[in-house]
């Protein structure tokens, strides 16, 4: 049977690393902070922004609850953000997405001061992370590097491939695996026969949004399956891109959805925040 990466217990112990920080930097008279900003009434958004805050609470994070109606301005938005960056106590700053429809989100995005970027997605993070300059980076991304790397997993000179490129998993991913030195390869919808592709990974990484897609004719025998994906099956149950059951009998190592990726995210934006506080100069 494959080892199961367990993503609950992995970001327990970093969240846990971190309450430790926070409270070193606390004795030193510094706090972090982060301001969470929420426009609308998106059930999936409201639960994401609850589990943000509670998260911040453990670790010993001031979380700054901006909640605004669905018919807030761009311009409301933008000048809200605009006086979160002029503040020297907000470590972070993080816009709920996705947003209404009436507002522009890569404007909202590129509004936010880059060193307060804690979602990593203005296009100066991104643009850092791709020559290899310090800089946020992408949550869900760097909590796969942090499953692999404690789960011991080897990723010099692997073959990595990804399925799926968008900009928040797929390419940030991509970056973040060359960084550790593993031949990559990105797939996507128009790839031709994705699985003679998929079956050359070592580690293959699934972000593409299809409920329970991959199956075990897409897996090499032997390798480390990473699923990005959340969905809801027939019965209601949380699953993700890769058909588990199908698939970990062939796999050395995979996560499961819940319990895998899922809780990485959040406990990677949490690790930014305090980054960013770290770097804040006195
Ligand atoms: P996305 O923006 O919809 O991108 C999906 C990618 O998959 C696209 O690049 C698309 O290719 C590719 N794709 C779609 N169908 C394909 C196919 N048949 N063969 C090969 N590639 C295909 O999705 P995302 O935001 O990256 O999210 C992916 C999944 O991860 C979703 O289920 C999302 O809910 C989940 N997610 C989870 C977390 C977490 O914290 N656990 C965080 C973020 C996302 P094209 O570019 O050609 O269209």
């Amino acid at each position: 049977m494959p080892a199961i990466i367990d993503g609950k217990k992995i970001s327990q112990d970093i969240k846990d690393e971190l309450k430790e920080q926070v409270s070193l930097l606390k004795e030193q008279g510094k706090g972090v902070s982060l301001a969470v900003i929420l426009v609308g009434e998106d059930p999936a958004s409201c639960v994401y922004v609850r589990n943000k805050k509670r998260a911040c609470e453990y670790i010993g994070i001031e979380s700054l609850s901006y909640e605004l109606p669905e018919d807030t301005t761009e311009a409301e938005l933008l000048s809200l953000i605009e006086e979160l960056n002029g503040k020297d106590d907000v470590n972070g700053i993080l816009v709920q997405l996705p947003l209404p429809k009436h507002m522009d989100e890569d404007k909202v995005i590129k509004a936010i001061d880059p060193r307060k970027d804690v979602d990593g997605f203005h296009p100066q993070s991104v643009g850092a992370l791709s020559i290899g300059l310090p800089g946020f980076v992408s949550c869900t991304p760097a909590g796969i590097i942090q499953l692999l790397k404690r789960s011991n997993v080897e990723m010099e000179g692997k073959n990595c491939v990804i399925v799926g490129r968008s900009n928040i998993v797929g390419k940030p991913m991509a970056l973040l695996m060359l960084r550790e030195n593993a031949t990559v390869t990105v797939t996507h919808s128009r790839t031709k026969d994705l699985p003679a592709v998929t079956r050359e990974a070592d580690i293959l990484i699934v972000a593409m949004g299809k409920k329970q897609f991959i199956t075990s004719e897409y897996v090499k025998e032997g390798a480390v399956v990473i699923d990005v994906g959340m969905h809801r099956d027939e019965n209601n149950k949380l699953c993700g891109d890769v058909n588990y059951d199908d698939v970990a009998p062939k796999c050395s190592a995979i996560t499961p959805v819940p319990g895998g990726v899922g809780p990485m995210t959040i406990a990677m934006l949490m690790y930014n925040c305090v980054a960013s506080a770290n770097t804040t100069e006195e």
